[in-house]
């Protein structure tokens, strides 16, 4: 973001989501979350059935297991499996198999282009996983801050987290009424709302649309093909 407000409106700070709203990475993180419990904990469970949408990976990992290994068990080795997904994450990631929804990568260029808006990431997603997933497209050069599942199992507690890193990277102190929260969630849209953000879903991920304005969005989209739109609906 270069010198706040030269046009004399607020300055914006947009928080993307990353599975789901800006890019699919397939089944190579779910794969790799299995594997990485295998290896640390011998838990051989499945995760079908599970919905892992707006969750944060340590949330992901403690809804699979905890039943099964026990809280303290889990606490203790939760460094060493997030360590052990990274690694088979890697091995698994295929680059032809992380594909950019449609429209993000003109809106993220239009975004970036913006004088007054700064963009940060807001994910579940541990950070070395996030930019495992975002280097392929080339997205991580966008996103120079963000929160992530490492921060805080508890996806509510990301927002502020979000608005501190954008406050030590830009130097301006966005007020939750300049904050857009992208994403394909129902969470991202309650998150939003828990901060006073504006939220904005679109629904390329898992969740349908009726389902994600039934939480009443300040704006909904089937997809960003339509890249004018959805630049007015964030800059409003
Ligand atoms: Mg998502």
């Amino acid at each position: 973001m270069r010198a706040a407000a030269d046009d004399g409106r607020d300055p914006r700070l947009v928080l993307f989501d990353v599975d789901g709203t800006l890019l699919s990475a397939g089944r190579a993180a779910r794969d790799s979350i299995l594997a990485a419990l295998a290896a640390v904990l011998g838990w051989e469970g499945s995760a079908d059935g599970n919905d892992f949408s707006g969750k944060t990976d340590p949330q992901i990992l403690r809804e699979l297991v905890l039943e099964s290994v026990g809280a303290e068990r889990f606490e203790s080795a939760l460094s060493a499996v997030l360590d052990r997904y990274v690694e088979e994450l890697r091995g698994r990631l295929r680059p032809e198999a992380v594909v950019p929804k449609p429209g993000i990568p003109g809106l993220l260029e239009r975004l970036a282009a913006e004088p007054r808006v700064a963009l940060g990431l807001l994910t579940g997603n541990i950070e070395r996983g996030a930019r495992m997933k975002l280097e392929p497209p080339g997205f991580n050069r966008y996103f120079s801050f963000g929160a992530f599942g490492d921060d805080s199992p508890d996806r509510y507690c990301l927002p502020p987290i979000a608005l501190e890193r954008a406050r030590e990277a830009t130097g301006y102190e966005f007020s939750p009424g300049g904050v857009v929260i992208v994403g394909d969630s129902v969470h991202d849209v309650l998150c939003g709302r828990s901060l006073g953000a504006r939220a904005i879903a679109v629904a390329t991920g898992p969740t349908s649309f009726e389902k994600l304005a039934a939480e009443r969005p300040s704006a909904i989209f089937s997809d960003f093909s339509d890249v004018e739109s959805a630049m007015e609906a964030i800059l409003r």
